[in-house]
């Protein structure tokens, strides 16, 4: 047998046998009552390609174009992606774009959520709002690096998927009333109603994302940062491309703006 073969006979039954081991440790673990979840095997196997896809994710499209936060890269990391994308869409989960998500809407390219994440700045334990929760990957990455996430989403189907997605992957905060009101780092509360005019009754927030395009900055979410707060937010009218904006509050209330990228995000939907 020629040295080329034999070295890919090898590797086969090398995976062969592995797979094999995998297999038999499932079902060990299934039999000590050690795995609950109604995972079958095809599928664990599944999530293995899409940690492989993920990691491809980070490295390639996101660390690769100058991304550094550790903490924002061990969020992308952790946060299953492909669980906030339509079945039709599970294959493209980890491309290097964004996907539609039903109503017309659409879940941001990772490297943008990864950028406008960095762009915040926001240490753990930090109060920040999202305008736009749409899928709730955005929010569950805010939720991961351990803020306390407020998020609000104009269209009441995508809001209650998101919810129900959220509370499967333990980031949905307690209803209000259970709560006494109160949100906790590294859970999500999700509002729907229109995001232009912010959440003023637990304002104020140290970041502000702010997921659909706007035409102008909306005065209210200026408001509700914090001293040194940031508000991260595409400009520009609907169509076209417009620019992703970061906008800071210093300690004395003046503001400056910076434009970072040009983006292509949906239209904010305000009633003038
Ligand atoms: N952050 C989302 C992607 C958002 S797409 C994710 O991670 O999946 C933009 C979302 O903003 C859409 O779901 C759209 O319905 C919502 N939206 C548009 N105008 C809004 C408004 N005024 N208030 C709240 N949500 C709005």
């Amino acid at each position: 047998m020629r040295p080329g073969a034999a070295l890919g006979l090898g590797i086969v039954a090398l995976s062969v046998a592995g797979y094999w081991q995998y297999m038999k440790r499932v079902g060990r673990e299934a039999r000590e009552g050690r795995r609950t979840e109604a995972v079958a095997p095809e599928v664990a196997a599944d999530e293995s390609e899409f940690a492989t896809a993920r990691e491809r994710m980070v490295s390639v499209q996101i660390e690769a174009r100058g991304v550094k936060d550790p903490a924002v890269l061990k969020a992308m990391r952790a946060v299953r992606r492909h669980l906030f994308v339509p079945a039709a869409e599970l294959a493209e989960a980890y491309e290097d774009r964004p996907l539609p998500i039903g109503d017309g809407q659409t879940i941001s390219q990772p490297y943008i959520v990864a950028l406008m994440t960095e762009l915040l700045q926001a240490k753990p334990g930090g109060r920040v709002l999202e305008v736009g929760t749409g899928s709730g990957y955005q929010a569950a990455v805010l939720a991961e690096m351990g803020l306390e996430v407020y998020s609000i989403e104009i269209i009441p189907e995508l809001a209650e998927a998101a919810m129900d997605r959220l509370q499967r992957l333990g980031y949905l905060a307690p209803t209000e009333g259970e709560s006494g009101g109160r949100n906790a780092p590294g859970k999500v509360r999700v509002r729907i109603g229109d995001g232009y005019n912010g959440w003023p009754d637990v304002a104020p927030f140290e970041g502000i994302l702010v997921t659909a395009a706007a035409e102008d900055i909306p005065p209210a979410l200026v408001e509700q940062l914090k001293p040194t707060g940031r508000l991260v937010i595409p400009m520009g009218s609907g169509a076209g491309e417009q620019d992703l904006v970061l906008v800071t509050r210093d300690e004395k209330g003046r503001i400056r703006t910076r434009t970072i990228v040009p983006v292509r995000f949906v239209p904010l939907v305000h009633a003038p």
